[in-house]
C-alpha cells in the first residue's frame, strides 16, 4: 500500500516486471498519464539548459579498457564477457524529463529523470565502481558502473556520492543520493547506457515502462 502511494505520488513507476503494481483501472490510468504529461511539460523547461561533453567520460571508460578497439595489436585474447541480465531504471519513481537522443543540435547521451532531491539513486545492474567522483566537467557528482567487458551505465549531477572507485554493488543498491550538481539546474539524474563507449537509448535496454 505504502509503494502504491509513494508511486502515484510521483506518477511513475519503474519496478521490475515480477514486482510490478496491479493494473490501474484504464480511467485512473488515464488521469496519471495526464498529469504525468502536465508534470514532464514543467521539468522540461529547465532541463533543455543540461550541455554535457562526453569527452571527460570517454576518458575514464578508455582508462578502464571498454573500448574493443583499445588494444592497439587489435589482438584480443579473451572472449567478451556479456552481462546477460536486465537493466533496471536508476530510480524507483521519476519523470523522464528528456529523451536520449539529438537536442538542439547536440547529442543527448543519456535520459533524464526527474524526481526530489536526495531520493535513492539505484544501480542499474551489478558490476565494479570504475569511477565515483566530481571531475568530470558538467557531470556533478557521477558514478560510472561497469557491468561486462563492454557495457557501462553512469549517473550522474548526484547530491552525494554512496560508493568508491574498486567497489562492486549489485543490482538496485544505492549508489548515490539524486541531486542537481555540476551543469544542472534542476533535481535529476542524467543517466547514459554505453556500449565500448558508445551511447545507446537507455530505454532499449531497460525495463520497459509504458512513460
Ligand atoms: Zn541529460
Amino acid at each position: 500500500m505504502l509503494r502504491r502511494t509513494a508511486c502515484l505520488a510521483l506518477l511513475l513507476c519503474f519496478a521490475p516486471p515480477s514486482f510490478a503494481a496491479p493494473k490501474p483501472k484504464a480511467s485512473a490510468d488515464s488521469v496519471e498519464q495526464a498529469g504525468y504529461n502536465k508534470r514532464k511539460k514543467e521539468l522540461k523547461k529547465y532541463h533543455e539548459k543540461e550541455q554535457l561533453d562526453e569527452k571527460p567520460v570517454l576518458e575514464v571508460l578508455k582508462d578502464n579498457g571498454m573500448f574493443a578497439s583499445a588494444d592497439a595489436s587489435g589482438f584480443r585474447p579473451f572472449k567478451v564477457r556479456v552481462y546477460g541480465g536486465f537493466y533496471r531504471w536508476p530510480l524507483k519513481a521519476g519523470i523522464v524529463s528528456s529523451e536520449f537522443g539529438k537536442r538542439w543540435g547536440k547529442r543527448h547521451e543519456g535520459i533524464d529523470i526527474a524526481a526530489d532531491e536526495g531520493v535513492p539513486i539505484l544501480a542499474s545492474a551489478g558490476g565494479t565502481v570504475i569511477y565515483a567522483d566530481d571531475k568530470l566537467r558538467g557531470y556533478g557528482n557521477v558514478v560510472i558502473l561497469r557491468h561486462d567487458d563492454a557495457t557501462t551505465t553512469l549517473y550522474a549531477h548526484n547530491q552525494k556520492l554512496l560508493v568508491q572507485k574498486g567497489q562492486q554493488v549489485k543490482a538496485g543498491e544505492q549508489i548515490a543520493a539524486l541531486g542537481s550538481t555540476g551543469h544542472s539546474t534542476g533535481p535529476h539524474v542524467h543517466f547514459e547506457i554505453r556500449v565500448k563507449g558508445k551511447a545507446v537509448n537507455p530505454r532499449k535496454k531497460l525495463i520497459k515502462s509504458k512513460f
